[in-house]
């Protein structure tokens, strides 16, 4: 049978890091340990105030777990009916747990994860590098910090948006992802945004408008030919055929969707909408951006990039390649290791 373990860490950020919501300088993610048979597979659960989870909330249903319920099972799926069953909704102590089953399964078999699975390629996408929203000069400073990154995604989403691109557009003319994180409230607002962007190399816009304002999005996309991706408004509980009329596609983030099996089943679903893939994290060590990495394989677009906004460093995952594409190893499981700090 399987022994659960779980404990909350407050990791501290490189720099504070802002988004149109709220600016932080530290996360608390709760570690995961699933232990049978001698071996240990490790989870993370990153839980986000905006899908109403917190680490409070994520440990109170971690100690509802009971695993003499299922025994030391191999099979994902009675896993997943077990973990489901207890409460509805804590997806990011889910993803924890799963990520957790899986990283033990692969240790237990002693193969990687992306090996188990049949991955098309261990040398997944370009990820991006994250700007936060700040002030002139730190934009600045970072800009010149992420020089190797060949993609910056760039949070907008405020009343200085025009600002913050013509800076940096002052200092690179790398290609732009634009995260508005759902800031700009009205259609007008988000039309003069566009307009202003069109010109700017933006390769992509993930969540221009609310999540619910899903009419004023599918406008959007009838007039820009810049990408819009989901993300706010893609949870994994949505219809993927609603979603294919409002954006090009979707982010698949492992702490709001819950799981990597239903990650992997919604990828596929989604492929025969057309809708693109986009694989995200939120401010997650290298253990959880590590299985992000995994399902980046099946993706066209990467931001993986967690772990690099962190001071602390616990675990070490995938690398990045010269060219920044999400580069996974040999490890089984899922890939990671504790550093010795
Ligand atoms: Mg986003």
């Amino acid at each position: 049978m399987f022994t659960l373990r779980y404990r909350t860490q407050e990791l501290a950020l490189m720099h504070a890091f802002g988004i149109s919501r709220w600016t932080r300088t530290h996360v608390k993610n709760v570690f995961v340990e699933l232990e049978a048979d001698g071996i240990v597979g490790l989870g993370e659960a990153s839980p986000n105030a905006r899908y109403q989870e917190s680490h409070e909330t994520a440990e109170a249903y971690l100690a509802k777990l009971n695993f003499s319920n299922i025994g030391r099972t191999h099979d994902v799926t009675v896993l997943l009916n077990y973990i489901n069953s207890v409460q509805p909704g804590e997806y990011a102590a889910k993803a924890a747990v799963e990520m957790a089953f899986w990283d033990w399964l692969g240790k237990k078999l002693n193969v990687p994860i992306h090996r188990l699975w049949n991955a098309p390629t261990e040398i997944g996408p370009v990820s991006s590098f994250t700007i936060g929203i700040d002030s002139d000069e730190v934009i600045r400073k970072k800009v010149a910090e992420a020089e190797s990154f060949p993609i910056l995604k760039v949070k907008l989403g405020t009343d200085q948006d025009e600002q913050i691109i013509q800076t940096i557009r002052s200092l690179t003319n790398k290609t732009i992802w634009v995260d508005a994180n759902e800031g700009w409230k009205t259609l007008d607002v988000a039309k003069a945004r566009l307009d202003f962007l069109q010109d700017k190399n933006i390769g992509m816009i993930e969540q221009p408008m609310p999540a619910a304002q899903s009419l004023e999005i599918a406008e959007l996309k009838k007039i820009t030919p810049i990408p819009l991706i989901a993300d706010e408004g893609f949870t994994g509980n949505e219809t993927l055929e609603e979603l294919a009329h409002c954006y090009t596609g979707i982010n698949i983030k492992l702490m709001k969707i819950g799981s990597m099996h239903k990650a992997m089943q919604t990828i596929s679903e989604a492929r025969k909408l057309g809708l693109k893939i986009m694989i995200g994290c939120m401010i997650e060590t290298a253990l959880a951006n590590t299985a992000a990495g995994i399902l980046s394989m099946w993706a066209d677009y990467a931001d993986i990039d967690g772990f690099l906004l962190l001071k602390d460093r616990p675990y070490k995952g995938f690398d990045f390649d010269a060219q920044n594409r999400v580069s996974l190893n040999s490890l089984p499981g899922l890939g990671v290791v504790e550093k010795s700090v």
